[in-house]
């Protein structure tokens, strides 16, 4: 991968690799920890993971959420220690100021935390990125990043192992990791689910981890109202394009409104058409708040992670990724057609 250099742990040109951030780790340290703007398992999972990784090593550790945690997530070991910047601004910006150091985790570059852009921007601690997205913003001292792994909880897996601590894994860390690790490959379907990936689970499988629980806390936790949405989005929303090999769906505050839906509830519908034979590329365009939102995926060798930089301001993966545009939504979707009839899977 381009931004890799062989031999070394996620080592890029203006990033020291984490190894180097080692010494940092010797005594006790404050630590503070952040994920992206509207986290999914692999954030919250990957962030409660190392929280519970740290504090066992003897650090003081505030894991904190930019914003709203999925109520799909609740269920996770240590949640009740994780802060919701938008709700508890005041506590989450003096774990920040009083940090001695500061992890980044599943996202690489500060714009991708929205209401702790400007803050991580200006703190003048170490900074240490664990994360798998393409094209990392030169910002961070120390940190891996390797867009072959399938998830940042794995990465955190590679990185307790590297501390030498596998002895100190256990179930809430397990439980943690698995969830990242399960929702990232897509319950190990995704191309990116390497024998690494099957290994980490059969180590955790190991220690005790209850698989099918996790499964069923992430999965078979929705309200009725959501499953009928879903059947409601599949039959009047979605548009699919055969000779583009593509579909779109698109959902307005009033689709929303109409099911008393919740921006947690529309996760995963992106993924619907993909099950469609021949269609290769999904799009879900979301009205929100003041801007609009677009999921990206593919199947194969369309990259929608530079779809999503070229046309929306975004980025991602190549067969996952995402955008934002404060045009208006019925604009958006015009424009986006108007993309897809020249820029589609062939
Ligand atoms: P989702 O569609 O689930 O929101 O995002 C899919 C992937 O694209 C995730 O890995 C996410 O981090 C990334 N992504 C989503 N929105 C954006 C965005 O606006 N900018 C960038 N750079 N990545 C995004
Ligand atoms: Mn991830």
């Amino acid at each position: 991968m381009k931004n890799t250099r062989p031999g070394g742990i996620g080592y890029i040109d203006y990033m020291r690799p984490i190894q180097d951030a080692f010494p940092l780790l010797l005594a006790p340290k404050k630590i503070f920890i952040t994920t992206h703007h509207k986290p999914d398992g692999d954030a919250i999972g990957s962030m409660l993971g190392l929280y519970h990784y740290l504090v066992k090593k003897g650090h003081t550790v505030t894991p904190v959420s930019p914003g709203e945690i999925p109520e799909f997530l609740e269920w996770m070991p240590g949640i009740s220690q994780m802060l919701n910047y938008e709700e508890q601004p005041e506590p989450s910006l003096n774990a920040l100021k009083e940090a001695d150091l500061i992890f980044c985790l599943d996202f690489n570059d500060f714009s991708r935390t929205k209401h702790l852009e400007k803050q991580l921007a200006e703190a003048t601690q170490p900074k240490i990125l664990i994360d798998h997205h393409l094209f990392p913003a030169p910002v961070w001292d120390f940190g891996m990043s390797i867009p072959e792994k399938s998830s940042t909880c794995e990465m955190v897996y590679d990185f307790i192992l590297l501390c030498g601590d596998q002895d100190l894994l256990d179930l809430d860390i397990a439980a943690c990791l698995y969830t990242g690790l399960m929702t990232d490959t897509g319950s190990f379907k995704f191309p990116i689910t390497t024998a690494g990936a099957h290994l980490m689970a059969a180590n955790l499988k190991k220690l005790g981890l209850d698989h099918t629980r996790i499964h069923e806390e992430v999965y078979d936790s929705w309200t009725e109202n959501r499953m009928r949405f879903l059947g409601y989005v599949l039959i009047e929303k979605m548009e699919v394009y055969r000779k583009y090999n593509s579909a779109l769906i698109t959902l307005s505050r009033k689709d929303m409104n109409l099911f008393n839906i919740h921006s947690g509830d529309t996760e995963g519908l992106v993924n619907y058409p993909l099950s469609i034979a021949g269609i290769r590329f999904a799009t879900l365009i979301t009205e929100r708040g003041d801007e609009v939102k677009m999921s990206f995926r593919s199947k194969g060798n369309f990259d929608v992670s530079a779809f999503a930089r070229n046309y929306f301001e975004g980025g991602g993966h190549f067969n996952a990724a995402g955008g934002r545009t404060k045009t208006n939504f019925m604009d958006t979707i015009v424009y986006f057609k108007k993309i897809l009839s020249d820029i589609h899977p062939k």
